[in-house]
């Protein structure tokens, strides 16, 4: 079944001691792997997050509320998580001094025997890494997904079996710290403005998730997306042989879609009504998964099912309910402007658009567009309101009203009584939650909440009320 075997030889786990430095969900599963193999291992959180403290159990020597400067003392090796920037102290202080740094994916995919196929870009991630595992399970292909949903990878260590096929997601941050990681498989998606605050600028974001190429070797495949601006003309390193997707009916694409059909190879291989995911940028993940899957030597009647019949990821424009013939969507994994900018653009029109949250700087501008196409109206809240307010201003002149709402319910609350019978109610934020939320998932689950006592009778929808 698989036409890339998984690498024989593994370069060894670096040398002990070691500080884990955050100790969030990857980092607590980094502390427990180390220790697990015998390791002399401190770890350290500026903070107190939960579940930290257990680790001394399995014989971590954890030390909470710390920068952790005093703990780097006879240390070998730094195990950074990705949520920590290379700046902090201590970070910095461990490569002034030749400590060797490195993160999480790197650890786990030494420790690991698995064959690889990593995931990067800047959205749609865990919608192509699950869309693969399904597709791979459905083939009968033994697989563990690794990502933000579910386990981190080193959880994985010892857990599960070497023909499994290891499909992971690997974040800029994640990537930024590796030095070897090899895998048989890469997928670049997209690359749009996020994070910037940490990477400076695009080039450097774009360099962090090219390290998912950059050591890789001829028998591996690198998928990318050859309609992505950011990634033309671009060199892409490594020496794994190139798998193109895009749209169209480039010669150079293996995967592409052009009228309504994906082709693979210039065969059809299904057509994009039948895709079980809504929305152009599906689309891509699906040319980018297919592509991948069929490189691992996944057969093309299991792709095409596994297609077919994958329903989503939530968050990630999930359908919540139709009441009284307004649907209500959850995209509040929708946390920058392009991903949004994609949420709102996968319906025809007739969208009440929820916005706002936390504020990454981020400029609004490249939502007019979409919103002046697909809304009826905008619903702005939490601390980016009045920046949105703003920076969406012209679409005021356009005809799309921006309202001002206090928190999440209200904002549900008025949209859904504004909507007519046919109109979206869409939570696609483009903001992260953490003004009002401890993340993307509670803010979801709320919205989930609000439109199911909405359904319960809290507040029909009135038709005649559109706004
Ligand atoms: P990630 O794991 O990279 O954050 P997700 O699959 O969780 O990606 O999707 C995050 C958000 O991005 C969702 O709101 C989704 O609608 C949007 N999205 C998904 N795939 C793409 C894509 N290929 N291009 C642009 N936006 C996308």
């Amino acid at each position: 079944m698989s036409l890339i075997p998984a690498k024989e030889v593994r370069p060894r786990l670096p040398r002990g001691p070691f500080l884990i430095v955050g100790l969030a969900r990857s980092g607590q599963a980094a502390a427990r792997l180390l220790a697990g193999r015998g390791e002399r291992v401190r770890a350290v959180d500026s903070g107190h997050p939960e579940g930290a403290e257990r680790l001394s159990e399995g014989g971590v020597e954890v030390v909470l509320d710390t920068d952790g400067l005093a703990q780097l003392e006879g240390v070998h090796t730094v195990v950074k998580s990705p949520g920590v920037p290379r700046e902090a102290p201590v970070i910095a202080a461990a490569l002034e001094q030749g400590i060797e740094v490195t993160g999480e994916l790197e650890l786990a995919w030494r420790a690991l025997p698995n064959r690889f196929l990593a995931v990067t870009g800047t959205n749609g991630k865990t919608t192509t890494v699950e869309l693969l595992g399904h597709i791979f399970r459905g083939a009968g292909e033994p697989v563990a997904v690794a990502g933000n949903v579910g386990v981190p990878l080193a959880g994985l260590v010892g857990e599960i079996e070497a023909d499994a096929t290891v499909v992971a997601e690997a974040s800029s941050f994640q990537l930024e710290d590796t030095s070897l990681f090899s895998p048989e498989g890469a997928i670049f998606l997209n690359l749009a403005p996020d994070h910037l605050d940490r990477h400076g600028d695009l080039p450097a974001y774009r360099d962090a998730k090219l390290r998912v190429f950059a050591n890789q070797g001829n028998d591996d495949v690198a998928v990318w997306n050859g309609d992505d601006p950011e990634l033309a003309g671009v060199d892409l390193g490594g020496c794994a042989r190139r798998i193109e997707f895009c749209r169209g009916a480039s010669p150079d694409c293996e995967v592409a879609t052009a009228e309504g059909t994906i082709f693979w190879d210039g065969e059809p291989l299904l057509e994009v009504e039948e895709l079980g995911i809504p929305g152009d940028h599906n689309v891509e993940n699906a040319m980018a998964a297919a592509a991948a899957a069929l490189a691992f030597g996944i057969d093309r009647d299991a792709v095409r099912a596994g297609l077919r019949s994958f329903a989503g990821v939530p968050h990630r424009l999930e359908p919540v309910a139709e009441i009284g013939g307004v649907r209500f969507v959850n995209d509040s994994k929708a946390t920058n402007v392009a991903s949004a900018a994609v949420g709102i653009g996968s319906f025809d029109r007739g969208v009440h658009a929820i916005l706002g949250g936390s504020d990454k700087g981020e400029p609004f501008g490249a939502l007019v567009a979409p919103l002046r196409e697909r809304a009826v109206a905008a619903y702005l809240l939490g601390d980016t309101a009045a920046r949105m307010d703003t920076e969406l201003a012209p679409l005021v002149e356009a005809g799309v009203p921006l309202r001002r709402v206090d928190d999440l319910e209200d904002a549900v609350r008025t949209a859904a009584a504004a909507a007519c019978p046919g109109e979206v109610v869409l939570l696609s934020p483009a903001c992260a939650s953490f003004d009002a939320f401890p993340n993307f998932e509670a803010r979801g689950e709320r919205f989930r909440q609000i439109v199911a006592d909405l359904g319960a009778g809290g507040a029909a929808p009135d038709p005649q009320a559109a706004g």
